[in-house]
């Protein structure tokens, strides 16, 4: 199964929903195929109720982009918890994009994020990377276990955790990783997975940074790579069903 995952940012009002139809009929009519891949979008919050009532049964799910880190209600002024975005029915939430640890989510408030997710029993999308200054140094790989390290608990049901590579430096600038970096990188962290998380389970890891109609042919041939996180690209149905296109050409 192949992910093709929507990060719309801060981006969408309610009319925005077209773009979510284009989806789903393109989904809908790619019969043959679609069996292999899952849609996922996430709106920002203030579109989360209408679009997964709308999308309720239908070909695309919905994921929120964030979530608070304490659970339930509290005197937290602005923020939405795990069980608020359960009770709307939303099933995926984003945790950790780099946007947000930037803006001083630490690993330990990601602990407590994934933690009341799995308690609220949703699907994490979870995002790692390094910015240039690390990957300068060739901390890639270290910077990424951390993070994997100090957030995740070896107690969770990996099935309902995706891991989403975001290189810092690729997001919104057209880098990207060579093909043969991007293989290495996904091998080792599923080496580490299995080695330091559970031996028999089949870790799912997305790349997500500059992916687009074009961009998306160097990693088609990258066959362990379990989908992608789209940034960009996926605010425009055009766009983002040619990726979808363009990966299965
Ligand atoms: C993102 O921010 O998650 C992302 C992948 O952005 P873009 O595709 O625009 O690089």
């Amino acid at each position: 199964m192949k992910y093709f995952i929507g990060n719309w940012k801060m981006f969408g009002i309610p009319g925005s929903i077209k773009i979510l139809d284009r989806i789903n009929n393109y989904v809908k009519k790619d019969k043959a195929r679609s069996k292999n891949y899952k849609v996922i979008i996430s709106p920002p919050y203030t579109l989360l109720e209408n679009f997964t009532k709308s999308f309720k049964n239908k070909k695309i799910s919905i994921s929120a982009q964030n979530c608070f880190h304490k659970n339930n209600y509290g005197s937290h002024t602005g923020f939405v918890s795990p069980y608020m975005i359960k009770k709307l029915g939303v099933k995926h939430v984003i945790i950790g994009h780099s946007e947000n640890r930037e803006a001083g989510e630490n690993n330990h408030i990601l602990k407590e994020k994934v933690l009341a997710s799995v308690k609220n029993n949703l699907n994490i999308i979870f995002c790692i990377g390094e910015n240039k200054y690390e990957k300068r140094k060739k901390l890639t790989l270290n910077v990424l276990k951390n993070q994997i390290r100090k957030s995740l608990d070896k107690k969770y049901d990996f099935k309902k955790i995706l891991i989403a590579y975001e290189p810092i430096w690729s997001i919104g600038s057209g880098k990207l990783p060579s093909e043969n970096e991007l293989s290495n990188i996904i091998i080792n962290l599923k080496n580490f997975l299995k080695m330091n998380y559970n031996k028999k389970h089949n870790f799912r890891i997305l790349y997500g940074g500059s992916v687009d109609s074009k961009s998306i042919h160097k990693f088609k041939k990258i066959k362990h790579l379990d989908g992608f996180l789209i940034g960009g690209a996926s605010k425009s149905s055009k766009k983002f069903i040619d990726i979808i296109k363009n990966f299965y050409k």
